[in-house]
């Protein structure tokens, strides 16, 4: 494929992880940028033509996101004392690639399944930077997790006394309760983790509640870390703050009812709301821990090591994906444009479009964009997707300039959840993922992340392995 030597010089990332200086001022994404690097993409071959779709990371900006979210938390400057470690958490991207780019910055990573944890040891995280999360995990996945010494936060306490069960010797991982604080719902009620019904986590507002959690803590000595992620797309502030600080205050009074200083981390989970509508990125996560600050006095003193979680928020705005327009048509009045871009790269968008709406920009085959203005009139119309079911649309009655075949339409800010959320209706193949990053002098420089799936991984995927398998069960073969 027409890489330019992606794979040359490599980059000290460590170091950008803690220098940058931080500005105030949101951080924006720039689009003439995205220009430059699409023109690059087509000019390599990455997108357009036969290869009909591709995903893009931003190697730069998600850099930059890291080093924003460690100076938001930096003890210097803002008072705080608290030892942070910063965990990504991995289904937000889960592309071996791009997690160990993280790791080599410093980050850890929170992990909900065997095979999100077989990524992060793939991605070479230090085990100790693992955190293990996840509402219905199994005794061979605990068992695995404390073998291996990975923090681990039992989302309930029968999830406890599983493992305290297994624990035996093993005194390697951190472990740690996830607590649902029930503060309330956000916008989107699916996204929600802190409802009064939520599925995640000890219910802290229930009957008893709180007397079951201090008992099992002064039942169990080992459990040091109480753990809330009050999420996600959605959730303002206040809320997320209001679940943290209730967790700040069961932690106080758990080490009071110890007598010693028992829980000594508070792991604050993501969730942290992403822009879909502009290029600000915003809220920053420097927002963010100043509204910690201000609502959980006490948080950042040093009294407890902190752990975040967060995913959306350092991913999303560092990635774009772009598909080539086949065809147009006029269907009762309105402009449809029949692209590559449809439910199976964009689940979410096409299943719920009032709750994940996505930005889309025009561009010529070249890769330039086409600026919607008096010579390129924008015109009301929808940009549909490739699939076989009639709401296979990602944009409706959208003003965008009039997509002819071999344009190609990007939907921005696909950075989080949108490769990790594929779907596999129609059996298309899943588009290659190219990162990238780009000179001052205007150089782009390419790397592939995940090679575009072809048709026959497609056949295996389904089965292929086993294509007589019913033929050889009961009357199967005398019926032929
Ligand atoms: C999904 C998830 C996260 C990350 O959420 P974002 O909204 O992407 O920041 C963190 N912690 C847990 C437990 C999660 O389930």
């Amino acid at each position: 494929m027409g890489h330019r030597a992606g794979h040359s010089e490599r980059r000290d990332v460590s170091a950008m992880g803690t220098a940058e200086q931080q500005s105030r001022e949101p951080r924006k994404i720039d689009p003439e940028r995205l220009d430059r690097v699409l023109r690059a993409a087509v000019a390599a071959g990455l997108v357009g033509g036969e290869q009909v779709a591709a995903g893009f990371v931003d190697v730069d900006g998600l850099l930059r996101s890291v080093a924003d979210l460690r100076g938001a938390f930096a003890t210097d400057g803002v008072g705080g004392r608290a030892e942070v470690l910063h965990t990504f958490a991995a289904k937000a991207c889960a592309l071996v690639p791009v997690l160990r780019l993280l790791a080599a910055t410093g980050l850890g990573c929170e992990v909900a399944s065997a095979g999100e944890l077989a990524l992060a040891l793939a991605a070479g995280f230090p085990t100790g930077r693992i955190v293990l999360d996840s509402p219905a995990k199994t005794e061979a996945e605990l068992a695995q997790a404390l073998a291996l010494g990975v923090a681990v936060n039992a989302d309930n306490l029968d999830e406890v006394a599983r493992i305290a069960a297994l624990r035996g010797d093993t005194g390697g991982s951190v472990l740690g309760l996830r607590i649902n604080p029930q503060v309330g719902a956000g916008s989107i009620a699916a996204m929600s983790t802190a409802s009064q019904h939520a599925k995640f986590g000890e219910p802290l507002r229930d009957p008893g509640a709180r007397e079951r959690i201090t008992a099992a803590f002064a039942r169990h000595p080992w459990l040091t870390r109480l753990h809330v992620h009050v999420g996600s797309q959605g959730c303002p502030l206040e809320l997320i703050a209001a679940g943290v600080r209730a967790v700040h205050e069961l932690a106080e009074e758990i080490n009071e009812r110890a007598g010693r200083r028992q829980v000594t981390s508070i792991d604050l989970g993501g969730g942290l709301t992403v822009n879909f509508e502009g290029d600000e990125i915003r809220p920053s996560h420097r927002a963010y821990a100043d509204h910690l600050r201000a609502a959980v006095p006490g948080l950042f003193d040093g009294g407890y090591a902190l752990v975040t979680e967060f995913g959306r928020s350092l991913v999303a705005k560092n990635g774009f994906t772009a598909a080539v327009a086949e065809y147009t048509k006029q269907v009762g009045g309105r402009r449809v444009a029949l692209t590559h871009a449809g439910a199976h790269l964009a689940t979410r968008t096409v299943l719920m479009p009032d709750a994940w709406p996505l930005r889309i920009s025009v561009h010529r085959p070249d890769g330039s964009r086409r600026v919607p203005g008096p010579d390129d009139p924008p015109v009301v119309q929808d940009v549909a997707g490739p699939l076989c079911f009639a709401g296979d649309v990602v944009a409706h009655e959208r003003p965008l300039p009039a997509i002819g075949p071999g344009d190609l339409v990007v939907l921005h800010d696909t950075g989080g959840y949108y490769t990790s959320a594929p779907w596999g209706y129609n059996s298309v193949a899943r588009p290659a993922i190219h990162g990238f990053t780009t000179a001052p002098d205007g150089e782009v420089r390419f790397a592939l992340v995940r090679a575009r799936q072809s048709v026959e991984q497609v056949v295996a995927e389904s089965g292929g392995a086993h294509a007589d398998s019913l033929l050889g069960l009961g009357d199967a073969r005398g019926g032929a």
